[in-house]
């Protein structure tokens, strides 16, 4: 049973006791009102946070005995791109690619480069849209499967490393990711590449690396590009070695 189907009975149950009860101590309406705004609290969290794993079980975090982690990059490929490769080459890591599936077309060569240069890509949807989670299982499915033809068209693999857009899962995507048989992947420190103003407080915030972790960078972050190598170096130093995703969980990034 997943949390989400435990927290229903709960409700359900709770909802039952609080009628019963009404039946010989009349209950004020403000504990059903109560109940309820509880419910749809744990909810959004579960919806908002991946890491608690509420509606799905996704893979946020590897084994913290192991001194590794992984670097992931969401919602490329973009203009920004070869630039980070250039980086993650230059410091010989490698990273996992999240990409967005209408952003491959006419970007095949950055994609056939980074799986050339030991990177892995994974999927992110294909149009990223707020409207992901809101739609049938069976359309999610089918935006997942049509990343997927974008990728293995240009690097000849088909990805089972999914990351939900922002983060975001309910029930229907979690029906429609089971449609696909892919993984989900989440995260366990999150850059906020996209809105830390401060290329010094970026690098602070990810600098706390630690063992297992998986970094949350985009490669259009303002100013990923220039503290990715010195992060890099951060955690070498810490005795933390760099590996892709599917060595850090133990998972197959590509259909066999
Ligand atoms: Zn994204």
């Amino acid at each position: 049973m997943n949390k989400h189907t435990a927290i229903n009975v709960l409700f359900a149950v709770s909802l039952v006791c609080l009628f019963f009860l009404h039946l010989s101590h009349p209950v004020a309406w403000y504990w059903y009102a109560l109940l309820v705004l509880l419910y749809m609290s744990i909810s959004a969290a579960g919806s908002y946070f991946i890491g608690l794993n509420y509606f799905l079980h996704s893979y946020n975090k590897g084994s913290n005995k192991k001194p590794q982690i992984a670097i992931t990059f969401d919602d490329g490929p973009n203009e920004y791109t070869p630039a980070i490769l250039d980086i993650l080459q230059k410091e010989k890591a490698t990273a996992t690619f999240f990409c967005i599936g209408q952003n491959i077309a006419g970007r095949e060569n950055i994609l056939t480069r980074a799986n050339m240069e030991g990177h892995l890509i994974g999927n992110h949807s294909f149009n990223h849209l707020h409207s992901f989670p809101i739609q049938m299982p069976n359309a999610i499915a089918s935006e997942i499967g049509q990343c997927n033809e974008q990728i293995s068209h240009a690097i000849g693999k088909t990805p089972r490393l999914f990351r939900p857009p922002f983060g975001v899962t309910d029930p229907m995507v979690a029906r429609g990711l089971y449609m696909t048989g892919m993984y989900s992947i989440g995260w366990s420190l999150r850059s906020y590449d996209t809105v830390v103003k401060d290329p010094q407080k970026l690098l602070a915030k990810v600098s706390r690396v630690s063992a297992g972790d998986i970094v949350l960078f985009h490669e259009a972050g303002l100013h990923t590009p220039a503290i990715l190598s010195q992060f890099i170096q951060n955690a070498r130093a810490k005795g933390l070695e760099i590996v892709p995703l599917d060595r850090l969980l133990d998972i197959d990034a590509y259909e066999k």
